[in-house]
């Protein structure tokens, strides 16, 4: 149990809950250095949510309430740090949820599927039953997509992912929105939108924004996506990166 009054609660708390789901068996062993990625990543932001990334939290609500099939593309570590965060996203942006996994397995699949259930959502893509097609018909598992979500998705949402999805979806012409911590990583560089920020900060705070950017018209909301250059916003993440002591 870790104490409150830890100067690193928030983060422990975290770590936790990577561990937890580890021993549960719905993550690859890989999620953890991924995890320790992030951290570090996060770390060098003072863990707060910098400006960039709440203007690209702001570009990311206005696609999504344009889009006509929006889809949150999750892994095991979306579902070990946010599960009902993203549930609630999903619902209050209405999109769908679909499973995608580096390391994919029909046991992991169905322990993530059944989590979902668990908290309230049953109606999760990508589980083993789903009917799965090939992206622009590239026969390979990262190319692999729910018929009803990702495939036939133009905007998705896709926290964490590995940097071949990532371009894969993009080359598909799809508009593509990663959260990551790393303004390096292929995933951030290939998307159209980029929200360098944690997971953990980023989903609620998209939710928060979701209940006004839902009363403007649409013409405001297509000013905003189209004002926004993912690059410029990119290199001014990389400037916020620091290590000094306090
Ligand atoms: P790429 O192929 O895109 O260059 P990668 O494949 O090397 O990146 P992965 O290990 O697949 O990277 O994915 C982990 C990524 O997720 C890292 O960039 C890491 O910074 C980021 N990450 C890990 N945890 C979080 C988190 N909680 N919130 C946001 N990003 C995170």
């Amino acid at each position: 149990m870790i104490s409150k009054s830890h100067p690193r609660y928030e983060s422990l708390k975290l770590r936790e809950k990577i561990v937890k789901a580890s021993k549960s068996g719905y993550l690859a062993d890989s999620a953890m250095i991924a995890h320790g990625r992030g951290e570090a990543f996060d770390y060098m932001l003072r863990e707060k949510t910098t400006l960039p990334a709440k203007r690209a939290m702001y570009v990311t609500v206005a696609m999504m309430l344009l889009a006509e099939n929006p889809v949150i593309s999750v892994n095991g570590n979306t579902t070990a740090l946010v599960i009902d965060e993203i549930i609630e996203f999903a619902k209050t942006i209405n999109a769908k949820i679909e499973i995608n996994l580096f390391y994919r397995t029909d046991e992991r699949v169905d322990k993530i599927a059944s989590l979902y259930r668990e908290h309230g959502y049953p109606g999760i893509l990508g589980s083993n039953s789903d009917d799965i097609a090939y992206i622009n018909e590239i026969k390979n598992p990262r190319a692999s997509a729910s018929k009803k979500g990702i495939y036939t998705s133009d905007t998705i949402l896709i926290p964490l992912e590995d940097g071949d999805r990532a371009e894969i979806l993009s080359k598909s012409g799809k508009n593509t929105i990663c959260i990551d911590l790393n303004p390096l990583s292929r995933t951030s560089k290939m998307s159209d939108v980029s929200i360098v920020d944690n997971v953990v900060r980023a989903i609620p705070f998209m939710t928060k924004i979701t209940g006004d950017l839902k009363m403007q018209d649409e013409k405001l909301l297509r000013n905003i996506i189209e004002e926004f250059n993912n690059e410029d916003n990119l290199k001014e993440s990389l400037k916020l990166f620091e290590i000094k002591e306090e």
